[in-house]
């Protein structure tokens, strides 16, 4: 060591004890846990199971439509949200996770992606490419709402968007696409709600009228209301406070207020739905929570779940692209919450098959085995299959209640006899039964065995 070094070293070793034994007067007080931020959970492996093959199935569905993945920043600019969503919509008045870039821009963690979507299609100039935009998204979007069962601070969406075309087939056939997913994920008990809240000009003349009434009944609703009522009366229907939703149920609704073409292009997105026998209910209060909505929305809730009923959300967005100075670009998409998506899909027990347990525990006899069983696991896994090699050398009956444990389907068993002979054990978990196979034909042996599917790593729900 070079005296420098040695110097350094020394520095080094000095800080090192310092502070270590600052930790370890510390450690005399109970040292305090760190837990996952409130709102916020960890995924363990016994449940990110049932949240792949509802991704999986998702992607699959999606790709069927000929829908593309988009992946967009989880942070956005500020301005981003507020002149999309609304300045006055709950979202961003109360939910959203926004500061200083250490005193520079404004940011905010994304509450949707609906918004950074139609950015990057208007940044990328995606509408030279292509007119037709159909793209998908996955990923975590951040709310500062009050943490219950299926509501989080941070939670999952499955979103699309069609970027490009005003056609109500639009609408009906990624409604029909929404259908089938979760028909595919065995949900039964959903009802999809259905409302248009028309165009800039209809609702323009509607709102009049509604803040005329609001004007007689706003003194008796809660102050979220009388503030709505003022600013941004639409966002009265997003009241949830009880007493309000009697003199809620009487102000006049969108729906009655319709222009012609507003009329036309909703019973055209019925009448699709009544042709592909898709179910809905004309739901005529439902606003939707976020100001960019024009003519359909929608909702779908869930039977199997509780108070935090609905599923997944969306409708059309027709002036989105120019509110974020991009060209005139009709749009509809919608987003679906993963986390009551999972609960429901658990709920109603088409939860996922065993389709992830070890197909070949490898075990190996002493040290010289080691390597071909570790070749053998390269040669398997390499084909999809699923296999554990232990780390450490075990006793064969402790390897084979591990194997029982793991639910594996095969035991390889490489000892010294297996060696000198050049045929391994392998024994079928679930009968019993023992035969001796080469390492070559193992994979062969296997693919026999193993059900169509399984290896693969994709299982499904709806078998
Ligand atoms: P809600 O009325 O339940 O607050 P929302 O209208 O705010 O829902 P959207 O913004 O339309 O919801 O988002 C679409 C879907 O995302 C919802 O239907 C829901 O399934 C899910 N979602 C929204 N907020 C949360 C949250 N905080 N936690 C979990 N899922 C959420
Ligand atoms: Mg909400």
């Amino acid at each position: 060591m070079k005296p420098t070094h040695r110097l350094e070293f020394a520095i080094h070793y000095s800080l090192f004890t310092i502070e270590n034994s600052q930790f370890q007067n510390d450690v005399t007080k109970p040292i305090q846990l760190i837990r996952a931020v409130k709102g916020t959970r960890d995924l363990l492996p016994s449940e990110t199971s049932v949240w792949q093959r509802v991704e999986e199935e998702a992607r699959r569905v999606l790709a069927s439509y000929n829908f593309h993945e988009i992946r967009t920043p989880v942070l956005e600019p500020t301005e981003l949200f507020a002149r999309s969503v609304g300045t006055d919509t709950d979202i961003v008045t109360k939910e959203m996770y926004t500061f200083q870039d250490r005193g520079e821009e404004s940011l905010t963690l994304r509450p949707e992606a609906t918004a950074s979507v139609v950015r990057a299609y208007v940044e990328h100039s995606l509408y030279n490419s292509d007119r037709l935009q159909k793209l998908y998204y996955l990923g975590p979007m951040f709310r500062r709402e009050r943490p219950q069962k299926g509501r989080y601070r941070q939670f999952y969406q499955i979103g699309a968007e069609v970027l490009g075309s005003e056609s109500p087939t639009v609408d009906v056939e990624v409604l029909e696409m929404l259908f089938a997913y979760l028909g595919r994920l065995g949900l039964q008990d959903f009802r999809l709600l259905l409302n248009s809240v028309g165009c800039g000009r209809c609702r323009a003349e509607y709102v009049k009228g509604l803040r005329r009434a609001l004007e007689d009944v706003k003194a008796q609703m809660c102050a979220d209301c009388q503030r709505r009522a003022e600013t941004n009366p639409l966002r009265v229907f997003d009241c949830k406070v009880e007493a309000d939703q009697p003199i809620i149920a009487r102000l006049p609704v969108i729906l009655d207020h319709l222009c012609l073409e507003c009329r036309q292009h909703f019973s055209s997105v019925t009448q699709g739905l009544d042709e592909r026998q898709l179910r809905y209910e004309v739901t005529p209060r439902l606003v939707r929570g976020l100001d960019y909505y024009t003519r359909t929305t929608f909702e779908i809730t869930s039977g199997a779940l509780g108070a935090q009923n609905s599923v997944l959300g969306g409708g059309r967005y027709d002036g989105l692209s120019e509110i974020l100075g991009g060209p005139p670009t009709p749009g509809f998409g919608f987003a679906i919450g993963e986390d009551r998506l999972v609960l429901a899909v658990e709920s109603c027990g088409a939860g996922p098959a065993n389709g992830q347990a070890v197909e070949v525990y490898l075990i190996w006899m002493g040290h010289e085995a080691l390597k071909p069983a570790a070749k053998l696991a390269r040669r398997l896994r390499s084909e999809g299959r699923r296999v554990e090699l232990p780390y450490d050398l075990t006793k064969l009956k402790k390897a084979m209640g591990i194997a029982n444990k793991l639910n594996a389907r095969f035991a390889v068993i490489i000892g010294e006899a297996e060696l000198a002979s050049g045929r391994y054990q392998v024994k079928d978990m679930s009968t019993g039964q023992q035969e001796e196979v080469e390492p070559d034909r193992m994979a062969g042996f296997l693919r026999d065995r193993l059900a169509p599917g399984e290896g693969d790593g994709v299982g499904s729900l709806s078998r």
